[in-house]
């Protein structure tokens, strides 16, 4: 008998006919004689609006008691799917993180899942029910709730198919798999059958929000057998693997992009060592996370020095740059936060040259400016002006050809 874990994510269930319809898709796998562990989501909207609530009373909520908060939303959606099981005939029964024992580490907002114990769940499949788990959520060894970071369902899902030994992670969402670009910008993006777990990676750490990154680093690490598929249509989606070479010998796999960038620069610096850690010290200390990192000597034995953080620590960042600049004698500092990150990802990178170059060329010839570049093996990274990204994506799109299927 195969056993599945079934992950459906908010908007999957973000009413109460979409939750009737899940049940309805658990019933029939069950009926077929498979075993299946369900992750739910909280409903669409939910988990936002949650937060919503919290900042009306304080700006800067204790992380602990925002966890507490936000994992409420989906032990709604696990009980509500629960009901709709019974409802049909379907022996069910729902569970938070913490009652079936995900231990995570204390960081609470992003914590780590550290183990997860599977007696009650193999003892209720083994009764012939379906278990309904709460996704995001799971406790830390003194039974505080801890949550996931934002999508963390993902993780939930594929962490409980590693445990479990599925068979495989089903992650249903409202697109039917992985696409070669957010197909919301580009409608011309085109359904991947397979991708492979390096570049799901990159493309996830690069804006690619259909799946957590944590889930694809897990699924990685503990081999899971990992699927990306619509809740509303048939199709087998999107199969993460490791690469073969009967896949697809495309150039690049993807594009992503990231909004929520911003970026300081320092100029006028006195060029010595330690400068880099004097700027970049304050702002780790500050539990900023710092992401591209551009160094340029001038004439004058002097430094520029420029870097990116996440839109909502541009204010904070902007603040420590400052005293930094005072401190170094540095000519003076300038930030933007309009500023969005594109990417192109694909591991057929590391064996052709002039990816680099139709990329720039790509982009000059549609008048954007690019204002920071950073390469790795299977990426190409450019910060271009925001009101560039949709024009960005699309370009880069038609350049690589990503919506013609490459012959195996
Ligand atoms: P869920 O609520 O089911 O977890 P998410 O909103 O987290 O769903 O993820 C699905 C969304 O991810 C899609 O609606 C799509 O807009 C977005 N997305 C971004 N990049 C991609 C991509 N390369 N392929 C498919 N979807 C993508
Ligand atoms: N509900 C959480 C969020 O909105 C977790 C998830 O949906 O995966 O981020
Ligand atoms: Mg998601």
């Amino acid at each position: 008998m195969a056993l599945y874990v079934y992950k459906f994510g908010g908007t999957s269930v973000g009413t109460v006919e979409r939750i009737k319809a899940v049940a309805e898709k658990v019933k029939t796998a069950q009926d077929l004689g498979d075993r299946i562990v369900v992750v739910v989501s909280a409903m669409s909207g939910e988990t936002n609006r949650l937060i919503g609530l919290a900042k009306e009373i304080q700006v800067q909520p204790t992380e602990r008691e925002m966890d507490v908060l936000i994992s409420t939303g989906e032990q709604v959606t696990v009980a509500l799917l629960s009901m709709a099981l019974h409802e049909i005939g379907c022996d069910a029964c729902s569970y938070t993180g913490g009652q079936v024992k995900i231990l995570t580490d204390s960081s609470h907002t992003k914590a780590r899942i550290r183990k997860i114990d599977d007696t009650r769940i193999h003892a209720n499949l083994n009764q012939g029910k379906v278990v309904v788990v709460a996704g995001f959520q799971g406790v830390d060894e003194h039974d505080n709730i801890t949550t996931l970071g934002r999508g963390g369902s993902d993780t939930t899902a594929v962490a409980l198919a590693a445990a479990l030994k599925a068979d495989e992670c089903l992650i249903f969402t409202d697109v039917d798999g992985v696409y070669t670009t957010d197909p919301r910008v580009e409608p011309k993006a085109r359904r991947l059958d397979r991708i492979t777990f390096e570049e799901m990676l990159e493309m996830a750490s690069l804006g690619s929000k259909v799946l957590q990154i944590r889930s694809v680093e897990f699924a990685g690490k503990y081999n899971v057998a990992l699927r990306v598929l619509s809740s509303f249509t048939e199709g087998c989606g999107t199969l993460i693997t490791y690469e073969e070479s009967s896949m697809e010998s495309a150039l690049i796999s993807g594009i992503a992009f990231n909004r929520d960038e911003a970026k300081l620069t320092i100029t006028g610096v006195p060029d010595r060592p330690g400068v880099a850690s004097t700027i970049l010290g304050p702002i780790a200390d500050a539990n900023i996370e710092v992401d591209m990192i551009v160094q340029n000597i001038a004439d004058d034995a002097t430094t520029d020095f420029t870097f990116t953080v996440h839109r909502n620590d541009y204010q904070r960042a902007l603040a420590i740059l400052e005293q930094t600049c005072a401190e170094l004698g540095a000519r003076k500092v300038t930030g933007d936060n309009t500023i969005v990150k594109v990417s192109i990802v694909g591991v057929g990178m590391r064996s052709h040259a002039g990816i680099a170059s139709t990329m720039f060329k790509t982009l000059a010839s549609e008048g954007i400016n690019i204002r920071m570049i950073s390469t790795s093996e299977i990426k190409i990274s450019v910060v271009v002006d925001e009101k560039y990204l949709e024009l960005a994506v699309r370009a880069l799109h038609a350049a690589f050809k990503l919506d013609q299927a490459v012959a195996a």
